[in-house]
């Protein structure tokens, strides 16, 4: 069985605490399937194509990671790809509420998928794309922040 797992998120933008964590769980997955969940509901800073493209080009060099955006339950998602794990990012006891309630009730809808969390590396974990849309709605240098690839992308919008 080829073990897939799910990374959601809105990624508005990519952070490097996301792409660490991405990254760091590579020897623990076949498959990584990077989705960018879509919520009518959520006001989003940049548009989905964007968000998309960025992924794509953060992760470009690796065919284990792909990237993909979803509509509805992330447990609904799993089952179509038939992924086993969801794996998600740790920084704050805030985060730690906030993900156990999400992952009991994935695992209540979906048995056969396991939640995974790779705490956040010291470095990365004050770092959040809301405090990067901030900064950047602030006119303000994010460049530190985001993954390499894709920093000039920025530097041409701002
Ligand atoms: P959401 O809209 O689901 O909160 P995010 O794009 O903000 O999506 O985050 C997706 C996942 O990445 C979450 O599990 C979050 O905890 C994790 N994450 C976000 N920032 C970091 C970071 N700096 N270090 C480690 N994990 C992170």
């Amino acid at each position: 069985m080829k073990r897939i797992a799910v990374f959601p998120g809105s990624f508005d933008p990519i952070t490097k605490g996301h792409e660490s964590v991405i990254l760091r769980s590579l020897g623990l997955f076949d498959t990584i399937i990077v989705a960018v969940g879509r919520n009518s509901e959520k006001k989003y800073m940049f548009p989905l194509e964007k968000r998309i493209q960025w992924l794509k080009d953060v992760f470009t060099d690796y065919p284990q990671i792909i990237i993909d955006s979803y509509e509805g339950l992330t447990t609904e998602f799993c089952k179509k790809n038939q992924a086993g794990f969801i794996l998600r990012g740790l920084r704050t006891s805030a985060d730690f509420e906030f993900e156990r309630s999400i992952s009991q009730m994935n695992k209540k809808m979906l048995p056969g998928v396991e939640t995974v969390f790779l705490m956040a590396l010291p470095e990365y974990n004050a770092l959040s794309s809301s405090i990067i849309r901030d900064i950047y709605r602030n006119h303000g240098d994010i460049t530190t922040f985001v993954p390499e690839k894709i920093i000039l992308s920025f530097a041409q919008q701002i």
